[in-house]
């Protein structure tokens, strides 16, 4: 096959800071999916995209090809569908309890997610410290277990994006994560394969998200709400604070035990408000805004949904979570008040404590991670619990303790702090 254009020009046209045309979008993308452009040339692609931007239209035409790259999901037969999809955080746990809220409801919730890399949690590893619990479904399993629960969270298949798939490994290498076209189009191409019929996009900015500067972050907002209207999908996003941890836990068995007292109607206030407001957003673009979503956590309906999403993919929603071999408490030097807790740093700590993994096929301390004993507001005395880290290996600890010295900040005791909003916007 002769190929219509050479990579050397694609790159040089946007090195050179010009547009490039449709054609060149479409073939670059098809021909790295099919090899013929190899990983050098599309890291310094990627490197020009990075350095130079996209416009719109640019970034629209890029989505396209990578979902043209391979298969799309259809779940209409199955009537509404709603999905949500968080740009990362800390202590984000969001998804465990969203998707049986939601699909109690009836609407259904195809819930593609990923693993973690680095700082940030993946949902995958979450739901995997339940025993038995199983990540990868054929289309068919997914499709079944959505008509009959209603709710499937799971990982995407490999006929999904598989441009987004290749590029995504080659950016984390070559240091073009970072880029507002290069994500908003990694997103949105998996979203709109995977067939959802709406979808609510929870982009976080502070100082634990991927974007911790808050135009940014309203940037990528606006430009994945665009993509998705524009290819047919309603979709809405929240702009919500990841200066703090959500909730009181980070690691991958103690967030699901926190999932599960949200389900039983208890859980932090911080965790149930953006749970809420997210299935209220995923329902009213799903045509039901009249659902009653406190109820269902309160009256057990969602918890329902959830036993019976765990068991339909292997898991014992019974059985005991892991627990970590050792702990160590780290105490408030003084009397005060909560003022600060760093997100990042507390997702470096619970990363070295073997929450996280470095490399994508290393494996997960599923026990490890961090439990938060006061939130930003609270007042503490001198040696009052701050934070319990948790891990199966020890010698972690002085790793975690050292990025965690600056972590907790006390105002004095008595001074008012003043409460950030959660959700500080909405996209629509
Ligand atoms: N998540 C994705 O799926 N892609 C990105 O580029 C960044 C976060």
């Amino acid at each position: 096959m002769v190929e219509p254009f050479d990579a050397v020009d694609v790159i040089r046209t946007k090195r050179e800071r010009q547009t490039l045309s449709d054609d060149q979008i479409a073939w670059v993308i098809d021909a790295y999916t099919r090899g013929v452009v190899a990983d050098e040339q599309m890291s310094a692609l990627a490197m020009a995209i990075f350095l130079n931007g996209m416009g719109r239209p640019e970034i629209e035409r890029w989505t396209r090809a990578m979902i043209e790259s391979g298969e799309r999901l259809d779940f209409t037969s199955l009537g509404a569908t709603a999905d949500k999809h968080s740009t990362g955080g800390v202590g984000d746990k969001i998804t465990l309890p969203l998707v049986p809220l939601v699909a109690a409801f009836g609407v259904r919730v195809p819930q593609l997610s990923g693993r973690g890399l680095g700082h940030t949690g993946g949902t995958l590893d979450k739901m995997e410290s339940i025993p038995g619990w199983r990540a990868n479904l054929s289309n068919e399993e997914m499709f079944t277990i959505l008509r009959e629960v209603g709710g499937v969270i799971c990982a995407a298949g490999s006929g999904l994006a598989p441009a987004d798939k290749k590029l995504y490994a080659l950016r984390d290498t070559t240091a073009t994560v970072d880029c507002i076209p290069l994500i908003a189009s990694s997103i949105m191409s998996k979203k709109i394969t995977e067939g959802t019929g709406a979808l609510v996009l929870d982009v976080k900015t502070g100082a634990g998200a991927f974007m911790s500067d808050e135009s940014r972050a309203r940037e990528l907002a606006r430009t994945m709400v665009d993509l998705g209207t524009d290819a047919g999908l309603t979709t809405i996003a929240l702009l919500t604070d990841m200066s703090t941890p959500l909730g009181l836990t980070v690691g991958n068995a103690l967030e699901v035990r926190e999932s599960v007292e949200v389900l039983a109607g208890g859980g932090p206030a911080d965790v149930i408000e953006l749970t809420v407001a997210l299935a209220r957003e995923m329902l009213t673009a799903a045509g039901r805004p009249d659902a009653d979503v406190e109820a269902a956590l309160a009256d057990g309906r969602a918890m329902d949904v959830w036993r019976r999403m765990v068991s339909a993919q292997g898991g014992d929603p019974d059985a005991a979570l892991p627990t970590a071999a050792d702990t160590h408490v780290l105490r408030a030097e003084r009397d005060g008040v909560v003022a600060a807790i760093d997100a990042m740093d507390v997702a470096v700590a619970a990363w070295r404590l073997g929450a996280g993994r470095a490399r994508k096929e290393d494996p997960v301390d599923a026990a490890a991670g961090i439990e938060l004993h006061a939130k930003p507001g609270d007042a503490v005395r001198a040696g009052q619990p701050l934070l319990t880290l948790h891990t199966s290996e020890p010698a972690r600890f002085g790793r975690a303790e050292e990025v965690l010295a600056d972590a907790v900040t006390l105002a004095a005791p008595g001074e008012t702090v003043a409460a950030r909003p959660l959700i500080i916007d909405r996209i629509a």
